[in-house]
């Protein structure tokens, strides 16, 4: 068995247009089949479901087992912080939300060029260290999506980390603006254990385009992409924990059947994944994680994750100018209440300050507009 964290980043939602709506009941199931195959380990931040994951993690195990079954890792939000005042309070209401009085991994979260405000000119890494020496913090690590210069140069100037969180799966292991194979390395450089996240890419690497899928299938036609996207992080080495970020009760217990039986993949599969890789390549349009990071910016309310979810399906299932079950999906998006559409964005620039992959959402959005509004309807917002 390899050892596997409960990301609850993207928690199953009552409401799919409301990230605060987390289906509570449907979370404390996949909690509970997560404990009963020996795992413990669950993952939260300030910032997912607009606070609510904290909660969910709160009332789904912190109330239901004792507090040395599991462990807890949360994160200080840097890119909400601008001012040293911020940091107590939200490192406190952390503890609250969580309803615990310590935690067992504590991660500066994604520090990057983006949200140098609240690690470099708020110093964020010695009130954590403060904290690690009160025992509020077991163990003191970092996220981040930066590439592996950006690591090194961090992790140079932070000999106290502990362990470093990073975005590893197949498809950006040799990307170039991800560097996930570059940045395992630096952390095996400094000597530091590697937790991975998005294993699957933010859901891309599940609905794989069906030239890839057949190829793995011809292969082993009972394992599915999820199996193979989980056994190629799971054996990385200096990988000590792999984050599933599942969404439901069903995908829950699919990533638990592939770590309870996890077997290393062999020359033929790893041969597999690069074409399957060099496939998806030719397909991908945007290379959003739906991360949410962006959702609370846009001041025309576009849930600009959604839009781009949909233009990648649409893209990857090939479209032929006619009217589609994705164009559909785009159709009943755009007649939501409250809810802005592609063509509804200003070119603000608003979001692409939140966006850990550096997506030029300004420039996407037109082009989604043309795709969903123009062409498949015919409509625009004025
Ligand atoms: S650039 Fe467009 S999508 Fe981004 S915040 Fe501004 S209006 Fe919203
Ligand atoms: S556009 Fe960027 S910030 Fe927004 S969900 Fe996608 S990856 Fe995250």
């Amino acid at each position: 068995m390899k050892n596997m964290g409960f990301g609850m980043m993207r928690l199953p939602l009552l409401d799919e247009n409301d990230l605060s709506s987390v289906d509570q009941e449907q979370v404390n199931k996949m909690v509970d089949i997560f404990m009963e195959h020996g795992f413990n380990y669950f993952d939260t931040a300030y910032a997912y479901h607009d606070g609510e994951s904290e909660i969910a993690l709160r009332e789904g195990v912190v109330k239901r087992y004792p507090r040395d079954s599991f462990l807890i890792a949360d994160k200080m939000p840097t890119f909400l912080i601008s001012d040293e005042s911020q940091v107590e309070p939200i490192f406190n209401e952390q503890l609250e939300r969580c309803g615990v009085d310590y935690f067992d991994y504590y991660m500066i979260h994604n520090v990057s060029g983006f949200s140098e405000a609240g690690w470099k000119y708020v110093d964020t890494f010695s009130f954590a260290k403060e904290k690690k020496s009160e025992g509020k913090i077991k163990k003191l690590g970092l996220s981040t999506h930066a590439n592996a210069e950006f690591l090194d140069n961090i992790l140079n100037e932070h000999p106290e980390m502990e362990f470093v969180q990073l975005q590893i799966n197949y498809l950006d292991w040799e990307n170039e603006g991800v560097e996930s194979r570059k940045c395992v390395e630096v952390a095996k450089k400094h000597a530091l254990p590697i937790i991975v996240m998005e294993p699957l890419k933010g859901g891309f690497l599940v609905d794989i385009p069906e030239e890839a899928e057949k190829i793995m299938k011809g292969y082993n036609s009972s394992e599915s992409p999820v199996s193979w996207a989980l056994r190629y992080v799971a054996e990385i080495d200096g990988v000590f924990m792999v984050l599933s970020g599942a969404s439901s009760l069903e995908q829950i217990e699919e990533n638990i059947r592939f770590m309870d039986d996890y077997k290393p993949l062999n020359e033929a599969e790893h041969e597999i994944i690069e074409e399957v890789t060099a496939i998806i390549n030719s397909n991908i349009t945007v290379p959003c994680t739906k991360c949410n990071y962006c959702m609370n910016s846009c001041p025309s309310n576009i849930n600009i994750p959604k839009l781009f979810d949909l233009y990648n399906n649409e893209m990857i299932e090939g479209r032929n100018g006619l009217f589609t079950a994705v164009g559909n999906a785009y159709r009943n998006y755009s007649v939501l209440e409250g809810v802005g559409i592609a063509s509804d964005c200003t070119g603000c620039e608003a979001c692409m300050k939140e966006c850990p992959q550096q997506i030029d959402i300004a420039s996407l959005m037109p082009e989604i507009a043309k795709t969903f509004e123009i062409e498949v309807y015919g409509f625009t917002d004025d």
